[in-house]
């Protein structure tokens, strides 16, 4: 056994935390504008490129989104939609029958019990058809600034990778950071721990010799 990894195998609670602590730093430094990579200008534009977004890439849910937020600027038009219009309209994202049934019956909830905003709690959001945690966060942290670690592809990948968690399950995963991580950074270290998986720790071929935490990753070299 190397010594990192007989390091991390024994890696207390509290040398995690530090570390995770120092992998924000360097994160802060090399992603200070880190954002969600969906464009909107409301609550209700976000949730719905959120719904659009799953299994699709946010580059091509951006060149759909402008024409459908013009065509159905409140959750009353998008309740009141032509589902095969829709259908067609989101067509090129994937997933679009079960993609426009979420919207059509999100947005209808969101008019029949919301007045027709995007609620803010985790609570609401979650009870919403096409909504689960990780959308919830995106909403909530981006749009409504309530701090929220938003489990994606990327965060799983890394935070698996940086051994942040040894949990597969989103929620869980969710919590293990929410643990290592100052509750006013959640969505901050989502948004560039997920910048980070897009532009050095692909899926496939990390760049490890590139990487600016890579001293801090048990992986480093070895995926
Ligand atoms: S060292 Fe490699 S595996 Fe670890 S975070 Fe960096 S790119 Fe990813």
């Amino acid at each position: 056994m190397n010594k990192t990894r007989a390091k991390i195998s024994t890696e207390s609670a509290a040398a995690k935390k530090k570390r995770a602590l120092e992998i924000l730093s360097i994160l802060e430094t090399e992603y200070p504008n880190a954002r969600c990579h969906l464009n909107y200008t409301s609550a209700l534009e976000l949730l719905i490129g959120c719904i659009l977004s799953a299994q699709c890439t946010d580059k091509r849910v951006n060149e759909v989104t402008p024409g459908l937020f013009k065509k159905y600027p409140t959750a009353a038009d998008f309740a009141r939609a032509d589902r095969d219009e829709l259908e067609e309209e989101i067509h090129s994202c994937g997933f679009f029958r079960a993609k426009a049934k979420s919207i059509v019956n999100c947005s209808k909830a969101l008019v029949d019990e919301h007045g027709g905003k995007v609620p803010a709690t985790m609570e609401e959001l979650t009870k919403l058809a096409g909504v689960g945690r990780k959308t919830a966060n995106v909403v909530l942290g981006n749009f409504y600034k309530i701090p929220g670690i938003i489990v994606d592809t990327h965060i799983m990948r890394l935070s698996k990778r940086l051994k942040l968690t040894s949990n597969t399950d989103p929620e869980k995963i969710e919590f293990d950071l929410r643990a290592l991580i100052p509750e006013a950074k959640w969505t901050f270290f989502s948004n560039s721990l997920g910048d980070h998986g897009r532009t050095v720790c692909f899926a496939r071929k990390p760049r490890c010799g590139e990487c600016v935490i890579s001293h801090l990753c048990p992986s480093a070299g070895k995926v």
